[in-house]
């Protein structure tokens, strides 16, 4: 028998690690850029594995639909440096992407809540 108190986050990151990258902007509606900086997306047009994400400061990016790329990951980790301030991001929609981190990795994680 497993604990419940194990079994559960061993699942959840399980399926994390799998979500695909599209199904994961299509929910937070959120990009990271290359240098750290979270925007708002606006639009996703997709074209087979391809994607044109369209931010609220109007700027677009070309992405492929991995589970292993660098946005995937940052995505899937939480990790960015600063928020687009012409995007506006709304609070509400950062925290729930914080909290979200802090969730994953539960008890093992908790020192990091001081930054
Ligand atoms: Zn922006």
């Amino acid at each position: 028998m497993i604990p419940m108190k194990e079994a559960k986050p061993a699942a959840k990151r399980f399926y994390r690690k799998r979500v695909e990258l599209f199904r994961l902007i299509d929910k937070i509606k959120i990009w990271p850029s290359r240098t750290g900086v979270l925007h708002g997306i606006r639009s996703v047009d997709k074209r087979g594995d391809i994607a044109i994400i369209t931010t609220h400061c109007n700027e677009t990016f070309t992405v492929r639909n991995s589970r292993n790329s660098r946005a995937a990951r940052w995505l899937r980790n939480k990790w960015f440096k600063s928020v687009c301030p012409a995007c506006r991001v709304p609070d509400w929609k950062l925290e729930k992407y914080a909290s979200t981190r802090f969730k994953r990795h539960f008890g093992s994680d908790l020192s990091r809540r001081a930054d």
